[in-house]
């Protein structure tokens, strides 16, 4: 069959579908209808199976909804979707459909199309915030912090903007120390799979020639002492699932990949810096190696699982329950550095009270284990690779496609278990199926066939759930380090609900009124000032011309500035927690006279400009505020 022909077909069975789907919502009203007037509707599809294309399931007991799944953008994912759609049982709609989906999984990014209901499996803002440069520095907000506990990032600058910050820095250390040869990598922003990374030994290597300034980068230093196994260093793909942003709900998988160099590892020289396959571990760059093996078991190969690696440490004797413990630290960590921005992100495209999907995105850590076993987060991934086959050139130029079954184990188990997780009926089918296990507990004539087969569970037939929830299971020992979430809930509050994530001179004015941070030492003249120094230099660095105000960067930074006058003689971090105690109490009481004055009608009571023209307080906002203020500061270890 053509492929134009195959095509016309496959929608050709969509439009059916689409039809049948109707048709089964008709069926559906009718049995209602037919069950309010006391009559039992009856299993029409008898013996059947659940039906293919309804989006129902013939279920002992009678018709039951099944999941409906939009699959038409999935792109490369779509082959593990697929499959984990058919385990689950649900419904797949590969063409979209007229009527909403439950689920609309993407391959790349939020922005796909307009989803206003159901789930979809992206955040808005999160490619974005995942960049290399985005990340570094989100962490470095979280570095300058907590210095201790963000130490499992290498140290990194920003290219080309702090070029001569990076050479005065390593002139002084080498001055300070002459034995220290460093190595660091550079890193364009952006690039993927290894594209124009290279190292260097001095900032002078750096290649300044053409598109530094039309391509930034990232400058790192270079994690010279991996861990190796056969003599090759590895890097660690591991999938964590980023199920709500508020409240935060972070899964990490048990499993993930290992992917191997394919040349020895040598500390980098002279004569080695450029060996790509020796210093690189990136998949799609080695498996152009002579040396790259396809392996059909977990553990051996280019491409292992994680767990056969931890399998191999612990034969030696390794502790891998404090890799893991250090590993969820990590993951746990590095999420609360992205999501203050990412809640920006979400204001923006779907504000409180406006008509809008839900989101939830599986990311791509990226990690190497140090000698020590210490982990270095390397880069996260907004659309880490789902492909589940690889390409085996037949004959030069001549490719066919081939299972990889590493990568089928891992990650269909990943997809499959973050469908799971976010079963919109999961919750409906217990409830029912508790109401119906306590209907047939009463009854003396059970028919035990039909309630066994509404009770059974429809994931019996499924292995255990593959994700581990650690957020908020492990959050007493993190809330502490949240304090740049709740400095960018404050941020939220003024932006408004203009569709900007920038902050303007009235907002910001307002929040420093309405947080009583304005006294005889802090004119109003010179909150002015303060905005618009920080505010000018952050937007000629972030080279975002688009619309003008305030960053959240620039308002953490506004914000360290008012803490380090308000609260000295503290460490910065106590000096930032005390400063978000006092606003988040000044807008509570606010909010508290606001209400009250509302409640007894008497508005106009607190004055016009307690708030600004564009900013709304919602009800959202003022809850997070309020209950961040809760937020334990004590650190006691991760369990
Ligand atoms: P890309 O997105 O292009 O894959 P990465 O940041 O993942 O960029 O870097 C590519 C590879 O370079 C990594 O898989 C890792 O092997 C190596 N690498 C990256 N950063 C470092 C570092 N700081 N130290 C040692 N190796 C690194």
């Amino acid at each position: 069959m053509s492929a134009m022909r195959r095509g016309s077909c496959e929608r050709e069975l969509a439009a059916r579908w689409e039809a049948e789907a109707m048709a089964a919502a008709r069926r559906e009203t009718e049995a209602r209808a037919l069950a309010a007037l006391g009559q039992q509707g009856k299993p029409r599809g008898k013996g059947r199976g659940w039906k293919r294309s309804s989006g129902r399931r013939a279920d002992g007991g009678g018709w039951q909804r099944v999941v409906t799944v939009d699959s038409s953008k999935a792109k490369t994912s779509l082959e593990a979707l697929k499959i984990s759609i058919r385990q689950l049982r649900w419904k797949e709609f590969p063409f979209g459909r007229r009527l909403p989906c439950d689920i609309y999984w993407h391959g790349v990014s939020f922005h796909d199309n307009d989803i206003f209901s159901g789930q979809v499996n992206k955040f808005p803002g999160m490619t974005e915030m995942v960049r290399k440069i985005t990340l570094s520095r989100a962490v470095r907000i979280m570095q300058t912090l907590f210095p201790e506990e963000y130490n499992f990032y290498p140290r990194s600058w920003i290219l080309p903007e702090e070029l001569q910050l990076f050479t005065a820095q390593v002139q002084m250390v080498k001055e300070g120390d002459p034995s220290w040869k460093p190595t660091f990598i550079v890193k364009p922003d952006g690039g993927c799979q290894g594209d124009g990374i290279y190292l260097i030994k001095d900032p002078s290597d750096i290649r300044l020639t053409g598109t530094l300034q039309s391509r930034p980068a990232v400058v790192q230093e270079y994690i010279c002492k991996p861990l190796l196994i056969d003599k090759l260093k590895f890097d660690i793909r591991l999938y964590v699932l980023l199920k709500s942003l508020d409240p935060l709900e972070i899964y990490i998988a048990k499993d993930g990949l290992s992917r191997f160099c394919t040349e020895p590892y040598q500390e980098p020289n002279s004569q080695n810096m450029h060996h790509v396959f020796m210093h690189l571990t990136n998949y799609s760059l080695n498996i152009h190696s002579n040396n790259f093996i396809h392996s059909d078991s977990a553990n051996t190969g280019s491409k292992r699982t994680f767990s056969s690696i931890l399998y191999r440490l612990s034969s030696k004797g390794v502790d891998i329950k404090k890799v893991w413990s250090d590993i969820i630290s990590l993951v746990i960590k590095t999420v609360i550095a992205l999501t203050p921005e990412l809640k920006v992100f979400y204001h923006l495209d779907i504000p409180t009270g406006r008509p809008g999907p839900t989101c939830f995105q599986i990311l791509g850590f990226d990690i190497l284990l140090m000698k020590n076993l210490k982990p270095m987060l390397l880069e996260v991934n907004a659309n880490p690779s789902m492909r589940i086959e690889h390409e085996h050139e037949l004959s030069p130029g001549v490719f066919e496609n081939v299972p990889s079954l590493v990568d089928e184990e891992v990650k269909v188990a990943v997809i499959r278990d973050t469908l799971r997780l976010m079963d919109p009926l999961k919750k409906k089918r217990e409830t029912q199926s508790q109401q119906l296990g306590k209907t047939v507990a009463r009854k003396e004539d059970v028919d035990s066939k039909n309630a066994g087969g509404a009770n059974s569970s429809p994931e019996a037939h499924l292995p255990s759930i593959c994700l581990k929830q650690v957020f908020p299971k492990y959050a007493k020992q993190f809330n502490y380090l949240r304090l740049v979430d709740r400095m960018a809930n404050l941020f939220i509050r003024f932006l408004g609900i203009k569709g900007t994530m920038k902050l303007g001179p009235t907002g910001f004015r307002t929040f420093i009124r309405n947080c009583k941070l304005s006294s005889s030492s802090l004119s109003m003249a010179a909150v002015d000032i303060l905005y618009i120094d920080i505010t000018r230099r952050w937007n000629s660095v972030t080279l975002d011309q688009r619309e003008s105000g305030m960053c959240l960067q620039a308002f953490v930074e506004a914000f360290f500035f008012l803490a380090q006058r308000k609260f000295k003689m503290m460490p910065l971090h106590e000096q930032v927690a005390s400063l978000i105690d006092l606003c988040e109490y000044h807008l509570s009481l606010l909010d508290e006279k606001r209400l009250l004055c509302s409640g007894v009608g008497r508005r106009g009571t607190v004055p016009d400009h307690s708030l600004p023209q564009d900013t709304v307080p919602t009800a959202q906002s003022t809850g997070t505020i309020v209950g961040a203020s809760k937020l334990s500061y004590s650190k006691p270890a991760l369990s």
